[in-house]
């Protein structure tokens, strides 16, 4: 945008916006260039700070009418470059639009603005007795519209699934402006197509979600957590199959690998061993008494799969405790080296262990670092790359290992991204993973919902590249 581009878009922008909506001094500006991606950033021209649907309503026509690209953001957590600028674009904040407007109780919903934060909808479910689920690592700053845009998982899926799950109604302010509702607080509705569901894991791409309607449910009666420590990650494995297969289904089945666990023991000291090859944090939640028997089976199953070392949390304070030996995996790791890449493959399960291996070899093979923890019961690893952007040589290396812990998790009929997204980060594997046809028709009901591309251009895939036919 040249200047005077610029000036007339800032103009009209402030006739829809009060002053202190529309950021334009680089000073400002910059926190909005980047999100929790490593070595993407891109400065914005100007970020707008909406708190209406209408005022959203305004800008995307202000935007389409002079052609510029938006980029919606939440938070700016995300780990794909999803919320990152495009040149010349605006980016359209929702953090001012953070209000919890609703919890019916009868209904079991709780209705949200799009900005607010995943955690304090938590609380207000709690503080209701309900339970609303999904918890991403990241739920202490991400925003519940920004995980409806990336369909966030968390440490609870196994069992209770994804944000989809729990999306029953979005707000959704499309490409020229118009403000719809999509769902509804009925349990049953099959009206037409799930549009609804179309705009969730859509990244931004579709529409700006504004308001977001959720499912809730009645908080468990009771919770017991343990934490299981192998001398191998086979036999960590063999604990996660004796557990599925004797029927029980934890809410939350995590793993460390050993360098993480060394990395959490030396952050949190928590008293993990720091000579085992895998810890297992396993949570069971429900009915007191099926919550005090699955405990009991899931130690005996971890010991006869040769666990080193069980601990089971007898109070809540020491079920924290253990929590905290996998909520700090991140935090501990990203202390090492100056770059951390969170990076996120899915597996069947059975290849878990498999896949795990294979991370090790590639790491061994590119001289790079790498530890993994991740979601165990859904197959879900996070390889945990720790570089320094600033070494050209090392961040060439790298970035082949990444091709290849992708291109394996495929090999294996895994999945590019289980919870992260695509975004900038993993659009060049995205047809590898779909096939043409797949592909295809991903960018045509992009084409369909927004003709002329000013929504988050250039993420998940790239409109100006052709269509392949098979
Ligand atoms: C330490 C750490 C731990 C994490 N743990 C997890 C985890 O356990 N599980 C998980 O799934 N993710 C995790 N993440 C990734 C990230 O937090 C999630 O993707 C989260 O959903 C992003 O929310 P956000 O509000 O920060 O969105 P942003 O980063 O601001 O945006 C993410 C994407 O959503 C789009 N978007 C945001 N808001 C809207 C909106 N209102 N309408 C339309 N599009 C929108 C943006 O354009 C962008 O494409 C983690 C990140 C970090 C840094």
């Amino acid at each position: 945008m040249n200047p005077a581009q610029l000036e007339s878009l800032h103009r009209e922008l402030a006739t829809v916006l009060p002053g202190d909506a529309i950021l334009h001094r680089r000073e400002d500006v910059l926190p909005y260039g980047f999100d929790g991606t490593a070595a993407v950033k891109q400065s914005p021209q100007l970020v707008v700070l909406p708190r209406t649907a209408q005022e959203v309503s305004a800008v995307l026509k202000i935007a389409a009418r002079h052609q510029v690209p938006v980029v919606a953001r939440g938070s700016g957590t995300g780990l794909s470059g999803g919320s990152v600028p495009v040149p010349h674009g605006i980016v359209l904040c929702l953090a001012w639009m953070d209000r919890i407007l609703e919890l019916d109780a009868q209904n079991l919903t709780l209705l949200a603005e799009a900005g607010a934060v995943t955690q304090k909808i938590f609380e207000r479910a709690d503080a209701a007795g309900l339970f609303y689920p999904p918890d991403p690592g990241s739920m202490k700053v991400s925003s519940i519209g920004g995980n409806v845009a990336e369909n966030a998982g968390g440490l609870r899926g196994l069992k209770y699934g994804v944000t989809r799950n729990y999306v029953l109604g979005l707000e959704v302010v499309l490409a020229d402006g118009e403000i719809c509702w999509l769902g509804n607080k009925c349990v049953k509705d099959v009206a037409g197509y799930n549009l609804r569901d179309l705009f969730i894991g859509s990244e931004g791409t579709l529409g700006v979600v504004t308001k977001v309607l959720l499912r809730l449910l009645p908080k468990p009666a009771a919770r017991r957590t343990l934490l299981a420590t192998f001398a191998s990650m086979e036999a960590a494995a063999e604990s996660v199959s004796r557990i599925i297969a004797a029927k029980i289904v934890p809410c939350t089945l995590e793993f460390l690998d050993r360098k993480t666990i060394n990395c959490v023991e030396a952050f949190a000291h928590v008293g993990l061993p720091r000579d085992a090859a895998a810890l297992l944090l396993i949570e069971t939640d429900g009915h007191p008494v099926a919550v005090e028997e699955e405990a009991t089976l899931i130690e005996a199953i971890c010991r006869a799969a040769l666990a080193t070392q069980v601990t089971r949390a007898a109070t809540l304070a020491e079920s924290v405790r253990l929590a905290t030996a996998r909520r700090s995996a991140f935090s501990a790791l990203a202390r090492l080296r100056p770059t951390t890449i969170l990076e996120d493959v899915t597996v069947p399960r059975s290849e878990l262990a498999s896949m795990i291996r294979e991370v090790e070899a590639v790491a061994a093979r590119h001289q790079v670092e790498i530890a993994t923890f991740g979601h165990f019961g859904d197959g879900n690893l996070h390889p945990t790359i720790l570089t320094d952007e600033r070494d050209a040589a090392e961040m060439h290396r790298v970035e082949a290992a990444i091709c290849d812990i992708v291109r394996a998790a495929l090999a294996r009929g895994g999945t590019i991204s289980g919870e992260h997204g695509v975004g900038l980060a993993k659009k060049r594997f995205l047809r590898e993973q779909l096939g043409d046809a797949n592909y295809r028709l991903l960018r045509t009901l992009k084409r369909a919902l927004d003709p002329t591309g000013l929504l988050n251009p250039g993420k998940i895939f790239d409109l100006r590249e052709p269509d392949r036919h098979g």
